[in-house]
């Protein structure tokens, strides 16, 4: 299919969604056409040796807003990737990034090939080639648009894109920040892997904090005793199930591609992850019902489903049947529009995914602000405070007379590591992201559900700032 026949899809349902929310801002026409419209699109095509044969190899960046700088966003491997795929994601950056208050525009990648069928080398090689084509027409650079990973990349790709740049743009000495998601040795920070996965837990715990959100969906508030079903054993849903676990949750089903295991006493994520490694599958997990399918598994009864695998898995169709009074969208687009409506009329709750998977925008920003500090986090500042917190104990220890000992102590003493600070940062980031939006649905009865307030929170951000530059009085 040509880039111009699907035109007008994904995109389209951004817009959709977009002007949905438009209507609850004092935006002018021109402004919101503004921030609606992707400012820069890339189309590239060049040629990979592979083997002994010439590859004309597709692919693409957009820039989607310029209202600040530098844009961000990460870059897809996969034969689907097209023009129209890569300017919605580039589009939902930018309210992605203006909702967790992370000070960057919206962009999105992609080479549209199927990773599996090269050899690490060869990708290698498309990888690099794809930085210098971006490097050529200044499409990247710690000031301008840093790429991270996404679909079918991850830390190996990361480490090329940067190796790339900085040989090609010998003496930058903010180099390192050109791109995010880094192996921790070439300039990554702790804490990425696990962020989104992370981010997903306190965006809904903080949600389940909420008397009278909880109140209107006949829950108790707190995370403690909740009944949690998660779609996907991947870097999202692995880590949201450990999450919830360690803060007391039960995750009674965890779904796989080959079908789904349920235990009412709660399933260990990491044993299962284990079990998967060692069989290829989740079935068969010892202690646990296997259920056949990853579709069945959405239907059982829970407080809150956490769908993260795949896009538009919930839709018309399975929305009636789905019996979660929470759905956190850890995935990129899992529901559909229709599934929206449904769950509106049903009193279900959707967290929307243009907020609740931020966690790893929001530890990308970290990791940009270590490389231009060129500094780990902590480092200045760990032993001052673990010296100060030991001189304190020990005032307290002399006036009462007893000694705090053991874990407790070293509690008490430790002074921040550089996981410690991100993982900090990505509390506060998603615990303000929740009140502002839950502010926002609040102050305006009208709007439907929790992601049109999204966008409503989005959409004033971005306007305030073109208001801001001045291009719109
Ligand atoms: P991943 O590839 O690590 O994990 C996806 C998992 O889903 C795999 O284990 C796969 O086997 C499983 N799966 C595939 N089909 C399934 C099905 N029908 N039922 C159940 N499980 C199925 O990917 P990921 O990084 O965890 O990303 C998952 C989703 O989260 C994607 O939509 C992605 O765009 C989104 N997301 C990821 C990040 C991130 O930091 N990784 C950030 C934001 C959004």
């Amino acid at each position: 299919m040509s880039d111009q026949q699907q035109q007008y899809s994904f995109f389209g349902a951004v817009e959709k969604s977009f002007d949905k929310a438009a209507k609850f801002t004092k935006w002018d026409k021109g402004l919101l056409e503004q921030i609606k419209q992707c400012n820069a699109v890339y189309r590239m095509h060049f040629p990979v040796k592979i083997g002994d044969q010439i590859e004309v190899i597709k692919a693409y960046r957009v820039q989607h807003s310029h209202h600040k700088l530098p844009c961000k966003g990460g870059i897809r491997f996969a034969t689907s990737v097209n023009l129209d795929e890569v300017m919605a994601l580039a589009a939902l950056m930018t309210y992605k990034c203006a909702i967790v208050n992370v000070p960057f525009a919206g962009a999105k990648g992609g080479i549209s090939i199927d990773p599996k069928k090269y050899t690490p080398y060869e990708l290698e090689k498309i990888t690099r080639r794809y930085t210098s084509e971006l490097i050529k027409k200044n499409f990247i650079g710690p000031g301008i648009d840093v790429p991270a990973p996404d679909y079918g990349t991850g830390e190996r790709e990361m480490a090329w894109i940067v190796d790339t740049y900085a040989s090609m743009r010998p003496g930058e000495i903010d180099a390192l920040g050109c791109v995010t998601g880094k192996p921790v040795t070439q300039g990554g920070v702790r804490g990425r892997r696990e962020a989104t996965g992370l981010g997903v837990f306190y965006g809904i715990r903080e949600v389940l904090n909420m008397p009278e959100v909880m109140g209107k969906l006949g829950l108790s508030t707190g995370v403690e005793g909740k009944t949690v079903i998660v779609q996907g054993l991947g870097n999202v849903g692995f880590h949201a199930a450990k999450f919830f676990r360690e803060g007391g949750a039960k995750v009674i089903c965890i779904a796989e591609h080959d079908g789904a295991v349920y235990n009412a006493d709660g399933i260990n994520e990491t044993d299962l992850f284990e079990h998967k490694k060692q069989t290829g599958s989740v079935r068969n997990f010892a202690g646990a019902k296997t259920i056949a399918t990853s579709n069945e598994a959405l239907e059982l009864e829970c407080d809150i489903l956490i769908p993260a695998a795949l896009e538009n898995v919930i839709n018309g169709e399975n929305a009636p049947r789905i019996k979660a009074k929470i759905i956190g969208e850890a995935a990129n687009g899992p529901l559909t529009p229709e599934a929206d409506e449904i769950f509106a009329a049903k009193g279900v709750l959707v967290v929307p995914d243009m907020y609740l998977n931020a966690g790893g925008v929001t530890v990308s920003y970290f990791e940009w602000l270590k490389n231009l500090s060129h500094v780990r986090y902590g480092r200045m500042e760990k032993r001052f405070t673990e010296n100060q917190n030991r001189q304190m104990l020990e005032q307290v220890e002399a006036s009462t007379g007893k000694k705090v000992t053991g874990k407790i102590r070293q509690e008490i003493i430790h002074g921040p590591e550089e996981a410690d600070l991100v993982y900090s940062g990505l509390e506060e980031t998603m615990i303000t992201a929740t009140r502002e939006i839950m502010d926002a649905w609040k102050a305006n009865p009208g709007i439907p559900d929790m992601r049109t307030a999204a966008y409503v929170v989005a959409i004033n951000k971005v306007g305030t700032s073109y208001a801001e530059l001045g291009i719109f009085p």
